[in-house]
């Protein structure tokens, strides 16, 4: 299938790793140049070079914090320096763990900068420059957790679902400028968070722990790969699924336990 992405620039936060740089790769694969964005300009950097070697298209880079505005308004200045966004990813993002009795003020406004106005400061933007070009494709990366709690982090949780509802508000206003918004709602990926997390508690027995991570949560009873997230996310972003409209994606392996 041609996903008619030849030569259109997807911005993607939080691709200096993880789901991020599987998604700005497979992007890449399409032919499409990508801005990738994170907070460390060494790995961002190494993972557009190679992605630039492997694949032969733009790889520019941000290094700014996106729950900042002044760290989003670099990223938008530097899409427009290449001709303006066609696609946006809002994948930038972390785990947390806490209880609500405990978590001060504080905590709650970080993961609600990070989470939530990293994508409305980035999308209000990145709207004009693709309504200049006829149109586009947003996706928010948000979580199985947006509407399938997990008990440690309530204040992810909370903030995802709130992402999950702002790209459904979203969707309805940038449809009329031809922009298509999806959600998406991952279950286990296989990141290096998770691996590091699992090597912390386990040591060398490390892929034991993700196993009964993945026996206990996903019916499928594995991680995905980021591999197999990213295909599915740049499809979602693509032409191709061109009556995609403000709907949320579950890549999960059954996780979710509603219908
Ligand atoms: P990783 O920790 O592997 O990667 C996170 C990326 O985001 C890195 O590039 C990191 O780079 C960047 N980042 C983090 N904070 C900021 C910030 N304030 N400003 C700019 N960039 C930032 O995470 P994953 O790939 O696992 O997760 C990516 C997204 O997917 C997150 O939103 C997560 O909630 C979501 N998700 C993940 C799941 C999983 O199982 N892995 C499941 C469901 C959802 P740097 O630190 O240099 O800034």
């Amino acid at each position: 299938m041609d996903l008619q992405l030849k030569d259109k620039v997807a911005v993607i936060t939080g691709a200096s790793k993880g789901i991020g740089l599987g998604i700005a790769r497979a992007f890449a694969q399409e032919g499409c140049h990508v801005v990738m964005t994170a907070r460390t300009q060494g790995e961002v950097d190494a993972a557009a070079m190679a992605i630039e070697r492997e694949f032969h298209v733009k790889a520019a880079t941000v290094a700014s914090d996106v729950s900042t505005a002044e760290g989003c308004e670099a990223i938008i200045t530097h899409a427009a320096g290449l001709g303006g966004a066609d696609i946006f990813v809002s994948n930038a993002g972390t785990g947390s763990n806490e209880t609500v009795a405990d978590a001060p003020d504080e905590k709650w406004m970080d993961y609600w900068n990070l989470h939530v106005m990293a994508a409305v400061r980035l999308s209000r933007r990145l709207a004009d420059q693709m309504e200049k070009k006829g149109g586009g494709a947003m996706l928010m990366n948000a979580s199985i957790c947006a509407v399938q709690p997990l008990w440690y982090e309530p204040i992810y949780n909370v903030t995802k679902a709130a992402l999950l509802m702002f790209g459904k508000c979203l969707s309805n206003e940038m449809i009329k400028r031809n922009i298509r918004v999806n959600t998406v709602n991952p279950g286990l990926i296989r990141t290096g968070d998770w691996v590091k997390t699992a090597r912390e508690l386990r040591g060398e027995a490390w892929e034991s722990y993700l196993q009964e991570v993945a026996d206990e949560h996903a019916p499928i009873r594995r991680f995905a790969t980021v591999e197999e997230l990213a295909d599915f996310c740049v499809f979602l972003c693509s032409p191709r699924a061109s009556y995609s409209v403000g709907s949320a994606y579950h890549v999960d392996g059954g996780m979710l336990k509603t219908v």
